[in-house]
């Protein structure tokens, strides 16, 4: 019986495990290093989701993408400029 819950236990980590690599490897695709997949031009961070993801748009083309692993090292002055230039 210790056997059976053991093997199950290890098979639930394996998927959960297994799951967040295949969400991560997902993710970054998408991203593509913060370079829009269709036509090359840098994605903009314009929003932020209240489970800390970001949000990315290009602005060329319109694709969208988001992100919850990837935290960008720019994104905190990209929203700073977005918020100057609403202000302005
Ligand atoms: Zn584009």
């Amino acid at each position: 019986m210790e056997t059976i819950l053991i093997t199950f236990s290890i098979l639930i980590i394996t998927f959960i495990v297994g799951g967040i690599i295949w969400a991560n490897i997902a993710e970054r695709r998408h991203f593509n290093n913060g370079i829009c997949p269709c036509c090359g031009q840098p994605l903009r961070c314009f929003d932020m989701d209240s489970q800390g993801g970001y949000l990315w748009k290009c602005d060329n083309c319109g694709y969208f993408t988001s992100t919850s692993w990837i935290k960008h090292k720019n994104v905190k002055i990209q929203r700073k400029r977005q918020i100057n230039y609403g202000t302005l």
